[in-house]
């Protein structure tokens, strides 16, 4: 019997200016095998950022276009713009058999716990509100404005953590990375993912005859 794989959902949430795409760009690099669901969303595209690799950038009325067709899986409204998650390519990643990583807001993994309940769901917390400021000045994509309302959200948003599977601190990177990969690694060897592994290694029984 072929050994057989399914693609598990690991979702990560986190106030804005967190970590958390400094930590999935490191897991990505680290594991080829995990596909990135690329968003949609109504934001300008960042200096750096190219449509189609961070986010597909669309107009207002686009997205409500593929709100209407059910093509969403889950969508949110975040600090002033639209943003979802495409169904059909993530379904396809899924039946190839690959691992899908989810960046999306507090909001819209609440919706997808609804959607996909066995995707492993991990909340990535700033160790202080004044570690998080920090990063977000130095990051220095926000205005002054922007910045107090990322703040103001945080702390709704970090009520909603004991809602997740795993709550990881991003206080010092590199243990958080560590605590983040040993979450994907424990994920990845659940027995609903590998349903052929043991028929597998017993055909090598029958193999010796
Ligand atoms: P997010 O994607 O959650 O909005 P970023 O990954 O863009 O956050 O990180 C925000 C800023 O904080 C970046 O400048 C990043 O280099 C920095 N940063 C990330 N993790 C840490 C950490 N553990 N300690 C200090 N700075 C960090
Ligand atoms: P940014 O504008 O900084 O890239 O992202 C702002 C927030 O939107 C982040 O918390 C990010 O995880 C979230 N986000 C990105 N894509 C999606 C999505 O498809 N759905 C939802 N609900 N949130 C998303």
């Amino acid at each position: 019997m072929p050994e057989m794989r399914l693609g598990l959902l690991l979702v990560i949430s986190a106030p804005s200016g967190t970590g958390k795409s400094t930590l999935i760009r490191r897991l990505c690099a680290e594991f080829p095998r995990l596909a990135f669901s690329i968003s949609y969303t109504t934001r300008a595209p960042r200096a750096e950022e190219v449509n189609g690799r961070e986010y597909y950038f669309i107009s207002e009325q686009e997205f409500t276009g593929l709100r209407e067709q059910n093509i969403l899986a889950e969508w949110a409204e975040v600090h002033g713009h639209h943003y979802g998650t495409p169904r059909p390519a993530v379904l396809d990643m899924l039946a190839q058999g690959r691992d899908v990583l989810f960046d999306i807001d507090i909001q819209g993994a609440r919706q997808l716990q609804k959607v996909f309940a066995h995707g492993a769901f991990v909340f990535l917390l700033p160790p202080s509100k004044h570690a998080l400021e920090q990063r977000l000045q130095r990051r220095g994509t926000e205005d002054r404005e922007t910045l107090a309302r990322r703040l103001g959200n945080a702390r709704k948003e970090i009520e909603q953590a004991v809602f997740f599977d795993f709550q990881i601190v991003n206080d010092d990177l590199e243990q958080a990375y560590h605590e983040l990969r040993a979450v994907y690694l424990a994920e990845s060897l659940r027995s609903r993912c590998n349903p052929t592994l043991a028929e597998t290694i017993l055909a090598t029984w029958d193999e010796d005859g």
